[in-house]
């Protein structure tokens, strides 16, 4: 492995190598597993942070946060539609706001969602995935989290 090369993790799946784009903001699928984000809890005032804090900017506890993982499905908040994407990047692609129980809200890549506007709904529920996002240089896929629309039924 190169030394400028992201994190590489093995499967026994598919592909032997992936490239992850922030291997430290989540626990990595194996196999045919689910991601999970990793947060952060402050067990003494109870806010949850994404990605992980070391202190709570809330009341300034230093020695509180404790790792929890956080809750697969989201509500879509808001979304927009990438035409002009940066480069490794294959447009076009939703971009959203997902709300998570917690209270978070986070950015994220929106797939499995074409034709974007009969797919993409506000208020939606979503689902937390792993896909490849965007390509680099040397054409090998970059994998991350993602969220797709969810597909348990209420
Ligand atoms: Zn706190």
């Amino acid at each position: 492995m190169k030394k400028d090369q992201p994190v590489v993790m093995e499967e026994t799946h598919e592909k032997a190598l992936r490239i992850i784009f922030n291997p430290e903001m989540f626990v990595q699928p194996l196999s045919l597993e689910k991601p999970v984000l990793r947060g952060s809890r402050c067990r003494e005032c109870g806010r949850t942070y994404f990605p992980k804090r070391t202190i709570c900017t809330d009341c300034r506890s230093d020695e509180n946060m404790e790792e929890v993982p956080l809750s697969r499905y989201g509500q879509l908040y808001c979304y927009t539609v990438v035409y002009a994407a940066p480069e490794g990047f294959i447009p076009p692609y939703a971009f959203g706001l997902v709300v998570l129980p917690e209270g978070l809200r986070l950015f994220s890549i929106i797939q499995d969602c074409e034709p974007f506007d009969a797919r993409l709904k506000i208020g939606m529920e979503v689902e937390l995935d792993f896909g490849a996002i965007a390509r680099n240089e040397a054409g090998q896929d970059v994998y991350n989290y993602v969220f797709k629309p969810s597909r348990r039924r209420e």
